[in-house]
Protein backbone atom coordinates (compact mmCIF):
# COMPACT_ATOMS: atom_id res chain seq x y z
CA UNK A 1 0.00 0.00 0.00
CA UNK A 2 1.56 3.36 -1.27
CA UNK A 3 0.85 5.54 1.97
CA UNK A 4 1.81 9.55 1.88
CA UNK A 5 5.25 10.04 2.90
CA UNK A 6 4.22 12.35 6.06
CA UNK A 7 1.98 10.21 7.33
CA UNK A 8 4.54 6.95 6.70
CA UNK A 9 7.23 9.09 8.79
CA UNK A 10 4.79 10.22 11.40
CA UNK A 11 3.79 6.34 12.13
CA UNK A 12 7.91 5.59 12.96
CA UNK A 13 9.87 8.73 12.73
CA UNK A 14 11.13 10.84 15.88
CA UNK A 15 12.87 13.92 14.79
CA UNK A 16 15.20 15.93 16.38
CA UNK A 17 14.64 18.93 18.49
CA UNK A 18 11.38 18.86 18.01
CA UNK A 19 8.15 17.97 20.23
CA UNK A 20 6.32 15.17 18.57
CA UNK A 21 2.77 16.13 19.65
CA UNK A 22 2.43 18.90 17.67
CA UNK A 23 5.48 19.38 15.12
CA UNK A 24 5.09 20.90 11.96
CA UNK A 25 4.63 18.53 9.39
CA UNK A 26 7.49 17.33 7.95
CA UNK A 27 8.32 18.14 4.26
CA UNK A 28 9.45 15.42 2.13
CA UNK A 29 12.62 16.36 0.09
CA UNK A 30 13.05 14.53 -2.64
CA UNK A 31 15.78 16.08 -4.34
CA UNK A 32 18.95 18.90 -3.68
CA UNK A 33 21.21 20.49 -6.36
CA UNK A 34 23.19 23.78 -5.35
CA UNK A 35 21.52 25.58 -2.88
CA UNK A 36 18.25 24.16 -3.54
CA UNK A 37 15.90 21.85 -2.28
CA UNK A 38 12.97 20.38 -3.93
CA UNK A 39 10.00 19.16 -2.10
CA UNK A 40 7.33 16.33 -3.74
CA UNK A 41 5.26 18.68 -5.21
CA UNK A 42 8.20 20.02 -7.14
CA UNK A 43 8.36 23.11 -5.01
CA UNK A 44 12.25 24.77 -4.42
CA UNK A 45 13.36 26.43 -1.35
CA UNK A 46 16.88 27.84 -0.88
CA UNK A 47 18.77 26.53 1.48
CA UNK A 48 19.86 29.43 3.56
CA UNK A 49 20.61 27.55 6.31
CA UNK A 50 22.93 25.56 4.48
CA UNK A 51 21.14 22.40 5.93
CA UNK A 52 21.96 22.78 9.58
CA UNK A 53 25.21 24.37 9.22
CA UNK A 54 26.98 21.51 7.17
CA UNK A 55 26.71 22.40 3.32
CA UNK A 56 29.46 24.65 1.69
CA UNK A 57 29.65 24.37 -1.56
CA UNK A 58 25.42 23.16 -2.49
CA UNK A 59 23.84 20.66 -2.91
CA UNK A 60 24.76 16.84 -4.74
CA UNK A 61 27.88 18.43 -5.89
CA UNK A 62 28.90 16.00 -8.89
CA UNK A 63 32.77 16.45 -7.76
CA UNK A 64 32.15 15.49 -4.30
CA UNK A 65 29.46 12.72 -5.39
CA UNK A 66 32.08 11.12 -7.87
CA UNK A 67 34.73 10.95 -5.16
CA UNK A 68 32.24 9.01 -3.02
CA UNK A 69 31.22 6.67 -5.59
CA UNK A 70 34.53 5.63 -6.80
CA UNK A 71 35.89 5.36 -3.05
CA UNK A 72 32.82 3.32 -2.50
CA UNK A 73 33.75 0.26 -5.19
CA UNK A 74 37.06 0.71 -3.74
CA UNK A 75 37.16 0.07 0.03
CA UNK A 76 33.96 1.27 2.15
CA UNK A 77 35.13 0.60 5.50
CA UNK A 78 37.95 -0.89 7.38
CA UNK A 79 39.06 -1.16 11.01
CA UNK A 80 41.32 1.99 11.98
CA UNK A 81 43.42 0.51 14.50
CA UNK A 82 46.23 -1.77 13.21
CA UNK A 83 45.24 -0.68 9.54
CA UNK A 84 45.49 2.33 7.56
CA UNK A 85 44.23 3.40 4.16
CA UNK A 86 44.86 6.58 1.69
CA UNK A 87 42.08 8.58 2.09
CA UNK A 88 42.67 9.13 5.92
CA UNK A 89 46.42 9.99 5.56
CA UNK A 90 45.98 12.29 2.74
CA UNK A 91 43.39 13.91 4.41
CA UNK A 92 46.00 14.13 7.84
CA UNK A 93 48.18 15.34 5.26
CA UNK A 94 45.85 17.95 3.63
CA UNK A 95 44.85 19.56 6.75
CA UNK A 96 46.69 19.93 9.51
CA UNK A 97 48.87 22.31 7.30
CA UNK A 98 45.52 24.01 6.79
CA UNK A 99 45.40 24.72 10.44
CA UNK A 100 46.98 28.12 11.96
CA UNK A 101 49.48 27.33 14.32
CA UNK A 102 51.27 24.01 14.36
CA UNK A 103 48.79 20.96 14.59
CA UNK A 104 50.92 17.17 13.99
CA UNK A 105 48.16 14.77 14.75
CA UNK A 106 44.82 14.25 13.67
CA UNK A 107 42.11 12.17 15.39
CA UNK A 108 39.32 10.62 13.49
CA UNK A 109 35.53 10.60 14.84
CA UNK A 110 32.03 10.61 13.55
CA UNK A 111 30.55 14.15 14.29
CA UNK A 112 30.71 17.67 15.93
CA UNK A 113 30.07 15.91 19.38
CA UNK A 114 32.31 13.34 19.51
CA UNK A 115 35.45 15.58 18.15
CA UNK A 116 34.36 17.92 21.05
CA UNK A 117 34.30 14.57 23.98
CA UNK A 118 38.06 13.76 22.24
CA UNK A 119 39.22 17.12 23.14
CA UNK A 120 37.99 16.96 26.09
CA UNK A 121 39.25 13.40 27.23
CA UNK A 122 42.79 14.44 25.31
CA UNK A 123 43.19 17.27 27.31
CA UNK A 124 42.18 16.30 31.14
CA UNK A 125 44.49 12.93 30.34
CA UNK A 126 47.20 15.03 29.47
CA UNK A 127 47.37 16.60 32.74
CA UNK A 128 46.73 12.85 34.07
CA UNK A 129 49.61 11.71 31.92
CA UNK A 130 52.16 14.47 33.35
CA UNK A 131 51.31 13.60 36.90
CA UNK A 132 49.18 17.06 37.29
CA UNK A 133 45.81 15.47 38.09
CA UNK A 134 44.59 18.46 40.42
CA UNK A 135 44.09 20.27 36.92
CA UNK A 136 40.61 18.88 36.57
CA UNK A 137 38.43 21.97 36.11
CA UNK A 138 36.77 23.21 32.94
CA UNK A 139 36.63 27.03 31.35
CA UNK A 140 33.63 27.65 28.79
CA UNK A 141 31.44 30.21 27.44
CA UNK A 142 27.83 30.57 29.65
CA UNK A 143 26.11 30.71 26.07
CA UNK A 144 28.83 27.63 24.28
CA UNK A 145 27.15 25.07 22.32
CA UNK A 146 29.43 22.18 22.01
CA UNK A 147 27.10 19.38 21.29
CA UNK A 148 24.40 16.35 22.63
CA UNK A 149 26.51 13.97 24.44
CA UNK A 150 27.14 14.45 28.08
CA UNK A 151 30.76 15.67 27.98
CA UNK A 152 29.63 18.43 25.10
CA UNK A 153 26.66 19.61 26.68
CA UNK A 154 28.89 19.72 30.02
CA UNK A 155 31.14 22.48 28.83
CA UNK A 156 27.99 23.76 26.94
CA UNK A 157 25.32 26.97 28.28
CA UNK A 158 23.03 25.45 30.89
CA UNK A 159 19.90 25.83 28.66
CA UNK A 160 16.33 24.68 28.16
CA UNK A 161 18.39 21.56 25.71
CA UNK A 162 19.81 20.58 29.10
CA UNK A 163 17.63 20.86 31.57
CA UNK A 164 16.89 17.53 32.29
CA UNK A 165 20.25 16.41 32.44
CA UNK A 166 22.23 19.23 34.68
CA UNK A 167 22.52 17.22 38.03
CA UNK A 168 24.52 14.65 35.56
CA UNK A 169 26.80 16.99 33.77
CA UNK A 170 30.34 17.72 35.21
CA UNK A 171 31.16 21.25 36.77
CA UNK A 172 32.92 23.86 34.56
CA UNK A 173 33.22 27.29 35.15
CA UNK A 174 31.50 29.83 32.89
CA UNK A 175 32.74 32.91 31.62
CA UNK A 176 31.15 35.71 29.88
CA UNK A 177 31.94 36.59 26.46
CA UNK A 178 35.21 38.79 26.76
CA UNK A 179 34.43 42.31 25.42
CA UNK A 180 36.51 45.97 26.31
CA UNK A 181 34.86 46.41 29.92
CA UNK A 182 35.49 43.00 31.48
CA UNK A 183 38.47 41.73 30.02
CA UNK A 184 39.96 42.37 32.87
CA UNK A 185 38.41 40.97 35.13
CA UNK A 186 38.14 37.75 33.06
CA UNK A 187 41.94 37.62 33.19
CA UNK A 188 42.25 37.98 36.65
CA UNK A 189 39.98 34.82 36.68
CA UNK A 190 41.08 32.88 34.92
CA UNK A 191 44.87 33.49 36.64
CA UNK A 192 43.00 33.08 39.52
CA UNK A 193 41.96 29.88 39.27
CA UNK A 194 45.37 28.04 36.90
CA UNK A 195 46.43 25.87 39.46
CA UNK A 196 42.96 23.68 38.79
CA UNK A 197 41.93 24.52 34.85
CA UNK A 198 43.03 21.90 32.65
CA UNK A 199 41.66 23.54 29.35
CA UNK A 200 39.57 26.43 28.15
CA UNK A 201 37.14 25.37 25.37
CA UNK A 202 35.68 28.28 23.10
CA UNK A 203 33.84 28.90 20.13
CA UNK A 204 36.40 31.46 18.12
CA UNK A 205 34.19 34.46 17.04
CA UNK A 206 30.36 33.48 16.99
CA UNK A 207 28.54 31.45 19.21
CA UNK A 208 26.53 29.09 16.88
CA UNK A 209 23.58 27.84 19.01
CA UNK A 210 23.80 30.34 21.41
CA UNK A 211 21.79 32.53 18.54
CA UNK A 212 24.60 33.79 16.92
CA UNK A 213 26.22 36.06 19.29
CA UNK A 214 29.87 37.47 18.05
CA UNK A 215 32.68 38.53 20.22
CA UNK A 216 35.65 40.44 18.80
CA UNK A 217 39.21 38.27 17.97
CA UNK A 218 41.32 41.02 20.28
CA UNK A 219 39.69 39.67 22.97
CA UNK A 220 39.34 36.47 22.58
CA UNK A 221 43.38 36.74 21.67
CA UNK A 222 43.71 37.97 25.40
CA UNK A 223 42.22 35.34 26.80
CA UNK A 224 44.21 32.36 25.19
CA UNK A 225 47.87 34.52 25.91
CA UNK A 226 46.26 34.14 29.33
CA UNK A 227 45.97 30.43 29.06
CA UNK A 228 49.04 30.25 27.30
CA UNK A 229 51.00 31.93 29.84
CA UNK A 230 49.53 29.36 33.13
CA UNK A 231 49.78 26.31 30.62
CA UNK A 232 45.93 25.91 30.01
CA UNK A 233 45.54 23.83 27.05
CA UNK A 234 42.93 25.73 24.35
CA UNK A 235 40.38 24.09 22.31
CA UNK A 236 38.76 25.77 19.56
CA UNK A 237 35.62 24.30 18.78
CA UNK A 238 35.72 25.11 14.97
CA UNK A 239 32.68 22.72 13.67
CA UNK A 240 30.61 25.61 13.02
CA UNK A 241 33.34 28.23 11.98
CA UNK A 242 35.57 25.75 10.00
CA UNK A 243 36.15 25.56 6.35
CA UNK A 244 35.10 28.99 5.28
CA UNK A 245 32.14 30.49 7.44
CA UNK A 246 34.02 33.32 9.09
CA UNK A 247 35.25 34.61 5.58
CA UNK A 248 38.72 32.57 6.65
CA UNK A 249 39.06 29.23 6.27
CA UNK A 250 39.42 28.51 9.81
CA UNK A 251 37.97 31.63 12.54
CA UNK A 252 41.43 31.13 14.53
CA UNK A 253 43.06 32.61 11.32
CA UNK A 254 41.86 36.02 12.78
CA UNK A 255 43.93 35.42 15.70
CA UNK A 256 47.36 35.42 17.09
CA UNK A 257 47.38 33.02 19.62
CA UNK A 258 47.46 30.02 18.56
CA UNK A 259 44.93 26.96 20.25
CA UNK A 260 46.66 22.89 21.15
CA UNK A 261 43.63 21.36 19.83
CA UNK A 262 41.08 21.61 17.51
CA UNK A 263 37.15 20.29 16.85
CA UNK A 264 36.20 19.87 13.73
CA UNK A 265 33.11 18.78 11.89
CA UNK A 266 29.83 20.21 10.06
CA UNK A 267 31.37 21.71 6.60
CA UNK A 268 34.35 18.87 6.98
CA UNK A 269 32.72 16.60 4.22
CA UNK A 270 31.05 19.39 2.47
CA UNK A 271 27.91 18.14 4.66
CA UNK A 272 27.50 14.89 2.50
CA UNK A 273 28.26 12.54 5.55
CA UNK A 274 28.83 12.47 8.65
CA UNK A 275 32.66 13.01 10.37
CA UNK A 276 34.47 14.78 12.91
CA UNK A 277 38.12 15.65 13.74
CA UNK A 278 40.35 16.77 16.68
CA UNK A 279 43.47 17.28 15.96
CA UNK A 280 46.38 18.75 18.41
CA UNK A 281 49.49 19.95 18.75
CA UNK A 282 52.84 18.17 19.54
CA UNK A 283 52.90 18.82 23.18
CA UNK A 284 49.42 17.52 24.22
CA UNK A 285 50.74 14.37 21.75
CA UNK A 286 53.91 13.83 23.75
CA UNK A 287 52.35 13.28 26.74
CA UNK A 288 50.57 10.31 25.37
CA UNK A 289 53.83 8.39 24.29
CA UNK A 290 54.88 6.00 27.15
CA UNK A 291 55.67 2.97 27.66
CA UNK A 292 52.82 2.93 30.34
CA UNK A 293 49.69 1.61 28.84
CA UNK A 294 47.71 3.23 31.00
CA UNK A 295 48.97 6.57 29.47
CA UNK A 296 47.27 5.59 25.96
CA UNK A 297 44.08 7.29 24.27
CA UNK A 298 41.42 4.65 24.73
CA UNK A 299 38.95 5.90 22.72
CA UNK A 300 37.29 5.00 19.41
CA UNK A 301 34.67 4.38 17.44
CA UNK A 302 33.16 1.72 14.88
CA UNK A 303 33.27 3.99 11.93
CA UNK A 304 36.52 5.99 13.11
CA UNK A 305 37.88 7.39 9.41
CA UNK A 306 35.35 5.89 7.37
CA UNK A 307 37.30 6.11 3.87
CA UNK A 308 34.21 7.22 2.50
CA UNK A 309 33.79 10.20 4.67
CA UNK A 310 37.74 10.88 4.15
CA UNK A 311 36.80 10.60 0.23
CA UNK A 312 34.09 13.17 0.26
CA UNK A 313 36.43 15.63 2.65
CA UNK A 314 38.98 15.45 0.17
CA UNK A 315 36.66 16.26 -2.30
CA UNK A 316 35.48 19.52 -0.34
CA UNK A 317 38.87 20.35 0.51
CA UNK A 318 39.46 20.08 -3.15
CA UNK A 319 36.19 23.00 -3.83
CA UNK A 320 37.09 24.94 -0.66
CA UNK A 321 41.18 25.15 -1.90
CA UNK A 322 39.70 26.89 -5.23
CA UNK A 323 39.98 30.60 -5.91
CA UNK A 324 36.66 31.10 -6.72
CA UNK A 325 35.72 29.56 -2.82
CA UNK A 326 37.45 32.77 -1.83
CA UNK A 327 36.08 34.79 -4.18
CA UNK A 328 32.55 33.69 -3.47
CA UNK A 329 33.15 34.19 0.58
CA UNK A 330 34.21 37.65 -0.04
CA UNK A 331 31.21 38.44 -2.12
CA UNK A 332 28.89 36.60 0.41
CA UNK A 333 30.35 38.98 3.34
CA UNK A 334 30.03 42.38 1.11
CA UNK A 335 26.17 41.77 0.54
CA UNK A 336 25.46 40.94 3.63
CA UNK A 337 27.60 44.26 4.80
CA UNK A 338 24.97 46.03 2.68
CA UNK A 339 22.27 44.37 3.91
CA UNK A 340 23.11 45.38 7.48
CA UNK A 341 23.97 48.88 6.32
CA UNK A 342 20.07 48.97 5.04
CA UNK A 343 18.54 47.25 8.20
CA UNK A 344 20.51 48.09 11.13
CA UNK A 345 18.15 51.34 12.10
CA UNK A 346 15.01 49.24 11.32
CA UNK A 347 12.77 49.73 13.88
CA UNK A 348 11.91 46.11 14.27
CA UNK A 349 15.08 45.26 14.37
CA UNK A 350 16.96 45.19 18.19
CA UNK A 351 20.11 44.68 16.74
CA UNK A 352 22.49 42.70 13.64
CA UNK A 353 25.35 41.28 13.55
CA UNK A 354 27.31 40.12 10.96
CA UNK A 355 30.91 37.81 10.48
CA UNK A 356 31.99 36.24 7.33
CA UNK A 357 28.99 34.33 5.85
CA UNK A 358 26.85 34.85 8.73
CA UNK A 359 23.98 37.44 9.24
CA UNK A 360 21.67 37.39 12.42
CA UNK A 361 19.09 39.74 13.18
CA UNK A 362 17.32 40.33 15.95
CA UNK A 363 13.76 40.61 15.68
CA UNK A 364 12.08 43.43 18.43
CA UNK A 365 10.05 40.96 20.11
CA UNK A 366 9.34 42.87 23.53
CA UNK A 367 10.21 40.47 26.14
CA UNK A 368 9.13 37.07 24.25
CA UNK A 369 12.91 36.63 23.29
CA UNK A 370 13.51 32.84 24.19
CA UNK A 371 14.62 30.03 21.89
CA UNK A 372 10.67 29.48 22.71
CA UNK A 373 9.78 32.40 21.48
CA UNK A 374 6.20 32.48 19.51
CA UNK A 375 7.71 34.61 16.99
CA UNK A 376 9.94 31.22 15.88
CA UNK A 377 7.33 29.62 14.25
CA UNK A 378 5.82 32.22 12.77
CA UNK A 379 8.90 33.39 11.33
CA UNK A 380 9.54 29.72 10.47
CA UNK A 381 6.38 29.27 8.49
CA UNK A 382 6.72 32.76 6.87
CA UNK A 383 9.86 31.73 5.02
CA UNK A 384 9.27 28.46 4.31
CA UNK A 385 5.64 29.94 2.69
CA UNK A 386 8.15 31.98 0.55
CA UNK A 387 10.66 29.03 -0.23
CA UNK A 388 13.37 30.02 2.06
CA UNK A 389 14.95 27.76 4.63
CA UNK A 390 15.41 29.65 7.78
CA UNK A 391 15.41 28.15 11.04
CA UNK A 392 15.30 31.31 13.61
CA UNK A 393 17.35 30.97 17.02
CA UNK A 394 14.32 32.07 19.12
CA UNK A 395 13.70 35.73 17.48
CA UNK A 396 17.12 35.46 16.40
CA UNK A 397 16.98 35.02 12.40
CA UNK A 398 19.80 34.40 10.71
CA UNK A 399 21.47 33.51 7.49
CA UNK A 400 23.91 31.21 6.78
CA UNK A 401 24.39 29.76 3.87
CA UNK A 402 26.42 27.62 1.12
CA UNK A 403 29.13 29.52 -0.51
CA UNK A 404 27.67 29.24 -3.96
CA UNK A 405 24.74 31.19 -3.35
CA UNK A 406 24.30 33.72 -5.71
CA UNK A 407 23.84 37.45 -5.34
CA UNK A 408 19.90 36.94 -6.77
CA UNK A 409 19.47 34.35 -3.89
CA UNK A 410 20.59 36.45 -1.30
CA UNK A 411 18.99 39.76 -2.65
CA UNK A 412 15.26 37.42 -2.64
CA UNK A 413 16.69 36.45 1.00
CA UNK A 414 16.94 39.99 2.03
CA UNK A 415 13.88 41.22 0.35
CA UNK A 416 11.91 38.53 1.83
CA UNK A 417 12.93 39.54 5.58
CA UNK A 418 12.13 43.34 5.07
CA UNK A 419 9.00 42.13 3.87
CA UNK A 420 8.38 40.09 6.99
CA UNK A 421 9.61 43.17 8.74
CA UNK A 422 6.99 45.00 7.39
CA UNK A 423 3.82 42.66 7.64
CA UNK A 424 4.58 40.48 10.94
C1 LIG B 1 26.88 21.63 15.76
C2 LIG B 1 27.97 21.89 16.71
C3 LIG B 1 28.52 20.88 17.50
C4 LIG B 1 27.95 19.48 17.51
O1 LIG B 1 28.09 18.85 16.29
P1 LIG B 1 27.13 17.59 15.95
O2 LIG B 1 27.70 17.07 14.68
O3 LIG B 1 25.75 18.16 15.79
O4 LIG B 1 27.24 16.64 17.07
C5 LIG B 1 29.59 21.18 18.30
N1 LIG B 1 30.11 22.42 18.34
C6 LIG B 1 29.61 23.42 17.59
C7 LIG B 1 30.24 24.77 17.67
C8 LIG B 1 28.52 23.21 16.77
O5 LIG B 1 28.00 24.22 16.07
Amino acid sequence: MMMDLVARDQKVIWHPYTQMQNALPHIPIVRGEGVYLYDQEGKKYIDAVSSWWVNIHGHAHPHIAQRVASQLQVLEHVIFAGFTHEPAVTLAERLLPLLPGKQEKLFYSDNGSTAVEVALKMALQYWNNTERPQKKKILAFKDAYHGDTFGAMSVSGRSIFTQPFNDFLFDVVFIDLPNQNNILALQAEISSLHAEVACFIFEPLVLGAGGMQMYGAPYLDQLLATCAAHGILTIADEVMTGFGRTGTYFACEQLQNRPDLFCLSKGLTGGTMPMGVTTCNEKVFNAFLSDDKLKTLYHGHSFTANPVACAASLASLDLLLEPETLANLDRIKASHQEFFLKIKDHPKVKSVRQTGTIIALEWETGNDTSYLSSWRDRLYTYFLEKGIVLRPLGNIVYILPPYVISNEDLTYIYTTIEQALAEL
